[in-house]
C-alpha cells in the first residue's frame, strides 16, 4: 500500500510554552470540551469571536504580543497542562465502553456514510438536522471509543450564508470556503500529491481529492472534487449540498457511494460495517456488488453477503421526500453497470424500482432496503410510519413485521450543553456525569440541584442569548445596508426578564413557522400582556429552491417587523449551530410545531431540554415519546385531520390556550419564601430528569452497536449480553 500522508500543516509560530495549542486546533475534541475553547478564547476574546470559533484561523490570525502575554500567566499555563492532560488520556482510550463491552470485537470496523456532517459552525458543510445528527454520532463514536470512521464531502461552498431583505425575503451569500482556514487535514501520498480516488461517470472519469477531519478518536474522510485534472463543470460537483439539478445530485450520490468504498479502501480499511445514513449513499452497495462479482462470486452470493454487513438509516416519513431517480437518468449513468454485475437492465432497476402514480423510479431508500439486513427509523412513530409505507417490499408480512425497526435520535451532550449547565450538574450529579449521561437513574440527583443556583444559570444563559441578538444587530446596523426596523426585528428590544419562546428549524412548510401567527390579534394579547410579557425568537433558513418556504419566513419576519409586536418577536438571520447553541441555551420555552407525522425526529428540542428549557410540541417524532404530561407540554392531541386548513385552526387555538392558561402563568408565578418560580423549576426539573438520558447520543450510540452494528459484525447478541 502506497504511503499516506496525513500531516497537520506546521503554519503557526507559536510560543514554545503552548506549542501544542496547534494540534488540538485539528482535532474537533474541543469543540464538546469547553476548558479547551478558553485556550484560545482567552488568548484574544474579539478575534476568537471573529473568526467564528475557529481555532485554526485564529491562531493564523492572532497577534504575537497576545500569545506572549499568556505564556506569563500561571492561570492559563495551569488550565493548558490540565486540558493538553485530558486530551492525551481521552486519545490514548484506554477503557472505553466499547473496548469494555466488546474486547473481542476489537479489531472489526465500521463505517459511516453520510452526505452532510454537521461538526461545529467553523466547517458550515450541513444543512441542518441530518448533518447534526451525523456529526453528533461521530463524536459519541469516539467518546464510546467505538472503531468507526466517517465518510462525506466537504463542500467548498458550504452551504449558504442567509440574508433578510426589509421586505422579508430571504437572500442567499454563497460562502467560498478556505481549507487551509480550517481543521480540516489534507491526505498526500508519498510525492506530497494530494490522495485521490476516482470513479466514471458518462462519458468520462472524475478525480475527487480526500481531506480528514479528526474528530477525537474518530476520523473523518471527506471526498471534493476540486482537483485541476478535472473538467470546470465536475470541479463543481461538490461545491454545494442539495443540488436541485438530477444530474448533480445523482453524480454526487455515485461519487459518495462508489467513491466513497475507494476512498476506504485506498486508505487501508476493511469496514464489517457499512452504516448508510439516509439514502444518499446507497449506491456503496453496487460498489461492495462489483468487488464480490470481481473476485468470483455470484450476484446472489455477493448480495447475500454485502446485506449482512450493511445497515440502513432511513429519515423520511413522507415518500415524496426520499430520495430517486427517472430511470433515463440511471440508464445514462449505469449503462455500464449492470453487466459488470452480471444483471440485466430489468434485473439492475429491480434492486430499487418504486412504482409510483407516476410512473417508475429509481429509489434510494428502495435499494439500500433490499441490500441491508439492519434497517432502522428515528423515532417509535417512525418506525410505525416507515413500516407502512416500504411495506409494499415485504408484500408477504404484515405490516407490523415489516423489518424495519426504530432507534430514536439523540443529542450530543458535550456539544450542546451550556458549559455553566455543565458545571452544575458537575457538582450536583458528580465529576463521572459525562460518563453516565445515558443513565436514567443517575439522572434523578438533578433534583439535588438548589433551585437558585438552576435559576440564576438559567438567567444567564438568557442574558447571554439577548446579548447575542443585540450585538449582531448593532453590527448589522454598523456596517450599513439595513433599515432601522431591521435593528429591532434583530432583537434589540428583547430583555431579559420575559418570558421567552425560541422556534428555530428549516423553513420546510410542514414544519408550520407561521401557525402561531394564525390569529395574530390574539398573540398580540398574549405577548403585549405588560405584566407577564412574552418574546419570540425566530431563526431558520429555507432551502434555496423552496418558494413556500421562503413565502412563510417572509410572513413571519412581516409580522416581527409590525410595530404591534413592540419589538418582542425576532427574527435571528443565519441560522446556524452557533445560533442554535445560543438559543438552546438561553430560551426558557421550546416550540415546534410539525405537521404530524411528517416530523420523522427532530433533535433541536432534545438539545433545549438538556439546557433547561421547555418543550412545548405538536406529538410529532421524539416528542410523542417522550413527552409524560410533566416534561412539557404538547399541542393538540394525536388527532387525525383530513383537513389541513381545519388542523391548523385547532391546533393553533390550542397553542395559545396552554400558552395563555398554563405556561405564561406558571412562568410568571412566584414562591412567597424565596421569590422564585417553583413550579416551573419543578418542570424543568422533570424535563432535564426524563430527557437528557433519554434522548442523549451516548443512548442512541450504544443502541445503534448493541442492536445493528453487533449483528452486522456477525456477533450473535448472547442473552443480556447487550445490557448494561
Ligand atoms: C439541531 C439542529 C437542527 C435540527 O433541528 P430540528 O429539531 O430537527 O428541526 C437543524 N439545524 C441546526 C443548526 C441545528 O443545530
Amino acid at each position: 500500500m502506497k504511503t499516506i500522508r496525513r500531516e497537520i500543516p506546521n503554519q503557526f509560530r507559536l510560543p514554545r510554552r503552548i506549542s501544542r495549542l496547534g494540534e488540538l486546533a485539528y482535532n474537533l475534541w474541543w469543540v464538546w470540551n469547553p476548558d479547551s475553547q478558553i485556550l484560545f478564547s482567552f488568548i484574544d476574546k474579539n478575534l476568537w469571536e471573529g473568526v467564528s470559533h475557529n481555532p485554526v484561523a485564529f491562531l493564523q490570525q492572532v497577534e504575537r504580543p497576545y500569545l506572549n502575554a499568556v505564556t506569563n500567566d500561571r492561570w492559563y499555563l495551569e488550565l493548558y497542562d490540565k486540558v493538553m492532560q485530558r486530551y492525551d488520556d481521552y486519545l490514548r482510550g484506554a477503557n472505553t465502553w466499547y473496548s469494555e463491552k466488546y474486547p473481542k470485537l476489537k479489531h472489526k470496523s465500521i463505517a459511516y456514510f453520510s452526505f452532510e456532517f454537521g461538526l461545529h459552525e467553523s466547517i458550515p458543510v450541513y444543512a441542518g438536522g441530518l448533518g447534526v445528527l451525523s456529526g453528533d454520532h461521530l463524536k459519541e463514536a469516539s467518546d464510546l471509543g467505538l472503531p468507526l470512521v466517517g465518510v462525506g464531502f466537504i463542500y467548498n461552498q458550504g452551504y449558504f450564508a442567509q440574508h433578510i431583505t426589509e421586505d422579508g425575503w430571504q437572500e442567499t451569500r454563497n460562502l467560498i470556503l478556505n481549507f487551509d482556514q480550517m481543521p480540516v487535514i489534507p491526505l498526500t501520498d508519498e510525492d506530497h500529491q494530494p490522495l485521490t480516488i476516482q470513479v466514471d461517470l458518462p462519458d468520462r472519469a472524475v478525480t475527487a481529492r480526500l481531506w480528514l477531519i479528526q474528530v477525537g478518536r474518530v476520523p473523518l474522510y471527506l471526498l471534493d472534487t476540486n482537483v485541476d485534472s478535472n473538467s470546470p463543470a465536475d470541479r463543481q460537483l461538490t461545491a454545494r449540498l442539495y443540488s436541485n439539478d438530477p444530474e448533480v445530485r445523482i453524480s454526487q450520490e455515485i461519487l459518495l457511494g462508489i467513491g466513497g468504498v475507494r476512498a476506504l479502501r485506498l486508505l487501508g480499511y476493511q469496514p464489517d460495517v457499512w452504516h448508510m445514513n439516509e439514502g444518499h449513499s446507497a449506491f456503496l452497495t453496487l460498489e461492495r456488488l462489483r468487488e464480490m462479482i470481481q473476485q468470483g462470486k455470484t450476484f446472489e452470493q455477493a448480495a447475500a453477503e454485502i446485506r449482512k454487513g450493511n445497515v440502513f438509516t432511513t429519515h423520511t416519513p413522507v415518500p415524496a421526500g426520499n430520495d430517486q431517480f427517472p430511470l433515463w437518468l440511471v440508464d445514462k449513468y449505469f449503462v455500464q453497470v449492470w453487466d459488470q454485475l452480471g444483471l440485466t437492465r430489468d434485473q439492475f432497476i429491480d434492486l430499487a424500482r418504486h412504482t409510483q402514480s407516476w410512473g417508475d423510479n429509481f429509489s434510494m431508500p428502495v435499494l439500500a432496503l433490499h441490500l441491508s439486513n439492519q434497517a432502522n427509523a428515528v423515532s417509535e412513530l417512525h418506525g410505525q410510519v416507515s413500516r407502512a409505507m416500504w411495506q409494499f417490499l415485504w408484500p408477504e408480512r404484515k405490516e407490523a413485521d415489516v423489518p424495519i425497526t426504530h432507534i430514536t435520535n439523540g443529542v450530543h451532550t458535550g456539544t450542546w450543553l451550556a458549559r455553566r449547565m455543565g458545571l452544575l450538574f458537575q457538582q450536583y450529579l458528580g465529576r463521572d456525569w459525562r460518563e453516565r449521561a445515558d443513565d436514567l437513574d443517575f439522572w434523578s440527583q438533578v433534583e439535588a440541584i438548589p433551585d437558585a443556583q438552576l435559576w440564576a444559570v438559567r438567567e444567564h444563559l438568557k442574558r447571554k442569548l439577548i446579548m447575542f441578538a443585540n450585538e449582531r444587530a448593532r453590527k448589522a446596523w454598523h456596517e450599513g445596508g439595513s433599515h432601522p426596523v431591521q435593528v429591532v426585528a434583530g432583537g434589540v428590544l428583547l430583555e431579559p426578564y420575559s418570558l421567552t419562546i425560541g422556534f428555530a428549524r428549516r423553513f420546510a412548510t410542514y414544519k408550520r413557522g407561521n401557525l402561531i401567527l394564525r390569529d395574530f390579534d390574539r398573540l398580540m394579547r398574549i405577548i403585549n400582556n405588560t405584566r407577564m410579557p412574552v418574546q419570540i425568537i425566530f431563526a431558520g433558513k429555507a432551502h434555496p429552491a423552496d418558494e413556500p418556504g421562503k413565502l412563510i419566513i417572509q410572513q413571519v419576519y412581516r409580522a416581527v417587523k409590525n410595530a404591534k409586536t413592540a419589538g418582542r418577536l425576532v427574527f435571528l438571520e443565519d441560522y446556524d449551530m452557533n445560533v442554535a447553541r445560543y438559543l438552546v441555551q438561553g430560551v426558557d420555552v421550546w416550540l415546534n410545531t410539525p405537521r404530524r407525522p411528517n416530523e420523522a425526529s427532530g433533535t433541536s428540542g432534545m438539545k433545549a431540554a438538556l439546557n433547561g428549557a421547555l418543550n412545548f410540541s405538536v406529538l410529532d417524532g421524539w416528542w410523542h415519546e417522550a413527552y409524560n404530561g410533566m416534561n412539557g407540554w404538547s399541542i393538540g392531541d394525536e388527532t387525525e385531520y383530513s383537513d389541513p386548513n381545519l388542523q391548523d385552526d385547532a391546533e393553533a387555538r390550542e397553542l395559545y390556550d396552554t400558552l395563555e392558561n398554563e405556561i405564561v402563568p406558571l412562568y410568571y408565578s412566584r414562591r412567597s419564601s424565596d421569590k422564585l418560580p417553583g413550579d416551573w423549576m419543578v418542570r424543568v426539573k422533570e424535563s432535564i430528569r426524563t430527557l437528557a438520558p433519554q434522548f442523549s447520543m451516548k443512548r442512541m450510540v450504544k443502541e445503534y452497536m448493541d442492536e445493528l452494528y453487533l449483528s452486522a459484525m456477525g456477533v450473535k447478541k448472547a442473552p443480556n449480553a447487550a445490557e448494561d
